[in-house]
């Protein structure tokens, strides 16, 4: 989901990633718009969002001169306002469909028939491929093709992970940006400013959002997404208590649904992330800021050894996860991985 927000002076309408909507207008600005652009960066930072804003500037028909793009969006010409609609039928998404494992050749054949195929209304057809290191191998090596030999009034906009996670060839015939992490601050200001959170509030959400300004949205949208995490962190703070049979029980349930199982994972990672800080008394740079007093009582059981060991077989685990081993499997190992301590 994008989240949608009120048009601001600056018409791009993103918290952070100045430097890279700097190079974007620039860029614009010259008219060297590139054939494609991969935007990575860590989930939730606003990778698609920026797809998002670039597609709709390079559609927008708002500038002083119709016939070329402005450096931002209007976010008032009709154009504009079918991309924030999502019924701008010259831009095309392309993600992994919920029920498949990838992105498949289909899809990718799709958008190259599409590509092929004069615009409806702009002066482009614009591609957003979400998540391009979904793609299998066989859909990567087709989306190489159009990357070869692109149609003059085509651009292909990527996101992803990590550049590393695609195929070297497509690397190589893309502009990279990379987005950073925002600062707790600008979370916490754009939150009380744009979302109207109270201060307190606001704070617990900037620093458990790591940088995140997408997952700083969703928790400030969503109370149940903090409820939720609260629950699973109250769990996972009495798992070294649990036998086997219990933690068990808990990798079967976690196991039924296996992108739920990754958002946990990720939930996991920050708080053994935080025991290691723990561990070195440096409790006030852990990110689950509410859970200090927990992670202070249990760092005192766990040693430097074993917490710097969960981190490494979170990690393992959800590698593993993304090369498809079977879910259950993986989480059974890793809760054996879990110290046991007797509080
Ligand atoms: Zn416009």
């Amino acid at each position: 989901m994008i989240a949608l927000q009120q048009p601001t002076q600056s018409g791009w309408n993103i918290i952070g990633h100045e430097h890279a909507i700097d190079l974007l207008r620039r860029t614009l600005a010259a008219q060297q718009v590139r054939h494609a652009y991969l935007f990575t960066g860590p989930e939730h930072i606003g990778k698609t969002l920026l797809a998002h804003r670039l597609a709709q500037t390079l559609l927008c028909t708002g500038g002083p001169d119709p016939q070329v793009a402005p450096q931002a969006p209007c976010n008032e010409c009709l154009s504009c306002r079918k991309v924030l609609h999502g019924n701008h039928p010259d831009l095309h998404i392309i993600a992994r469909p919920p029920d498949k494992q990838f992105i498949v050749i289909e899809q990718i054949r799709a958008l190259q028939s599409d590509s092929a195929r004069k615009t409806m209304e702009g002066r482009r057809n614009v591609f957003i491929v979400q998540g391009a290191h979904e793609m299998n191998l066989l859909a990567a090596n087709c989306l190489l093709k159009t990357l070869e030999e692109p149609e003059s009034d085509v651009v292909l906009l990527l996101t992803a992970p990590d550049p590393g996670l695609l195929l070297p060839t497509i690397r190589s015939r893309v502009q990279q940006i990379s987005l950073h992490l925002l600062t707790a601050a600008q979370i916490k200001a754009a939150l009380e400013k744009k979302w109207h959170v109270e201060p307190d509030e606001a704070a617990l959400i900037a620093a458990l959002a790591a940088g995140r300004m997408g997952w700083a949205v969703q928790a400030a949208e969503d109370e149940d997404l903090l409820i939720e995490r609260k629950a699973q962190l109250e769990t996972l703070a009495r798992l070294p208590t649990f036998g086997n049979v219990q933690r068990f029980e808990i990798a079967q349930r976690l196991s039924a649904d296996a992108e739920k199982a990754r958002a946990v994972l990720e939930l996991w990672l920050l708080w053994w992330r935080d025991m290691v800080l723990a561990v070195h008394q440096c409790l006030d740079l852990t990110v689950n800021v509410d859970m200090r007093q927990t992670l202070k009582q249990q760092a005192l059981h766990v040693g430097n050894g074993e917490s710097e060991r969960m981190v490494r077989a979170i990690l393992d685990t959800m590698e593993a996860l993304d090369q498809n081993v079977n879910t259950r499997a993986a989480l059974e190992v890793l809760m054996l991985d879990v110290p046991t301590i007797k509080m």
